[in-house]
């Protein structure tokens, strides 16, 4: 395994003893530039998945870390169906997808901010955020990684909390 991968593993398990057990911990992950190669809809071979993110959620749906998707992606029902199936290849389980509702939020930047609130206020830590973007992680993320160039290298950025 990659040290990103090994890296991704041990921040997961330091961040953890740092909350209350109260809440289920649970992760956030992104998915364009983030579990997938930038531009990729549905992958069609595993040069398009970003491995080191997506062997990382598979590990904490193996050690039963409920997992949730933030995607910008634009709310639909074709969209929608269609990121369900793209999940569902992956077997990547998750308690929920949100898409962006462009009726409700006319910024992504809120809608994901929101779309994290909600999570918190149904009981969870959000012990981590995976995106490719600054707005993927921030208010009731926990601790950000920031995905640059599609893997190639992770920042953790923690300095807005
Ligand atoms: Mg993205």
């Amino acid at each position: 395994m990659s040290n990103i991968y090994n890296s991704l593993v041990e921040s997961f398990h330091n961040e953890l003893e740092y909350y209350d057990t109260k809440h289920k911990p649970c992760v956030v992950f992104d998915i364009d530039g983030t579990i997938l190669v930038d531009g990729i809809y549905s992958p069609k071979n595993d040069d398009e998945i970003i491995k080191d993110v997506y062997n990382f959620l598979l590990y904490l749906q193996s050690i039963g870390i409920d997992i949730f998707i933030i995607t910008a992606r634009p709310e639909s029902r074709q969209n929608r169906i269609g990121t369900i199936e793209m999940l569902r290849k992956l077997r990547i389980n998750y308690k929920y997808l949100y898409m962006w509702n462009q009726n409700i939020f006319r910024s992504h930047i809120k809608f994901k901010e929101e779309a994290r609130r909600e999570i918190f206020e149904n009981g969870y830590n959000v012990i981590m955020s995976l995106g490719d973007n600054h707005w993927d992680y921030g208010d009731y993320g926990g601790l950000g990684v920031h995905i640059h160039n599609n893997g190639d290298k992770i920042e953790y950025v923690d300095d807005f909390l």
